[in-house]
């Protein structure tokens, strides 16, 4: 499932080429990509110029001229393709978007979680998009102090914590794994077991996780690739996620994995004892 990283590369790919662009016409090929009625996404959107996208969490939220907005949620396996060729269709298409200069955009997604929406001008944005409203603050503008007041108020482990949306926007089992190995904190570790210093740690772990893998254009899974094809490379160079069994890279220990509360974690037992 594409996590933050991943998000901010498609934001950057869509903020690249569209803004400028006037939509020209819209097709949706299967209406419950839509959250809402498709036809007033279709007239909402068509005859619309394109602003810049910024992120919010996993969200893109595209900025339309006459004030109203274009978001998109590609879920676990919704891809953004851009087309400048007269390519045939993928299987799983679900949405296309045409642009004046001719190219289109096309959304295409296997398990049809993904979802697009239209927030017509003077609406507030999380008004039609819910799923914002409860969206814990971005993960450059999550403080210290914030985090470890939250973490003094529950005894879950940290690795769940670091998954709820309302703590930190954007952070899925990858990244989550990457940090706390970066911060030397066992996944299991009791969150009101933290000191301050180990949750500036932690903090520090996030920003430079994810940082790092933008730079690396994200990871590729088999549903997720940047707008224009390329694939991304923080799996080459993943600390724990996805290694079980491999020695660490720091130590030599041999990388462990269980399930805790129901998703499967990643560490060092020697780096993050
Ligand atoms: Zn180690």
């Amino acid at each position: 499932m594409p996590e933050l990283p991943e998000v901010e590369i498609v934001r950057r790919g869509l903020d690249n080429l569209t803004p400028g662009l006037v939509i020209s016409d819209v097709m949706v090929l299967r209406p419950d990509c839509v959250a809402g009625s498709p036809g007033f996404l279709q007239q909402g959107l068509s005859g619309q110029t394109v602003g810049a996208w910024r992120r919010r969490g996993k969200y893109l939220i595209g900025q339309l001229a006459n004030d109203g907005h274009w978001v998109i949620h590609l879920r676990m396996t919704g891809q953004l393709l851009w087309i400048t060729n007269s390519q045939p269709l993928a299987v799983h298409t679900r949405a296309r978007v045409f642009f004046d200069n001719g190219a289109e955009l096309r959304f295409v997604d296997q398990r049809t979680f993904g979802r697009w929406w239209w927030v017509p001008p003077g609406q507030a944005i999380t008004e039609v998009v819910t799923g914002l409203q409860p969206l814990g603050p971005e993960p450059w503008e999550c403080t210290t102090a914030a985090l470890f007041h939250r973490c003094q108020s529950t005894s879950r482990p940290i690795k769940t914590a670091l998954l709820d949306q309302t703590w930190i926007a954007g952070l899925g089992n990858i990244y989550a794994d990457e940090s706390l190995f970066l911060s030397g904190i066992h996944p299991r570790t009791p969150c009101n077991q933290l000191s301050a210093q180990r949750v500036e740690q932690l903090r520090h772990a996030i920003i430079k996780v994810l940082e790092t893998s933008i730079a690396l254009g994200g990871t590729t899974f088999s549903h997720f690739r940047h707008i224009q094809g390329m694939n991304g490379h923080y799996l080459d160079q993943a600390w724990v996620y996805g290694r079980a069994g491999q020695p660490c890279r720091v130590c030599g220990t041999v990388i462990q994995r269980t399930k805790i509360a129901g998703r499967s974690s990643h560490w060092c037992p020697r780096c993050q004892a």
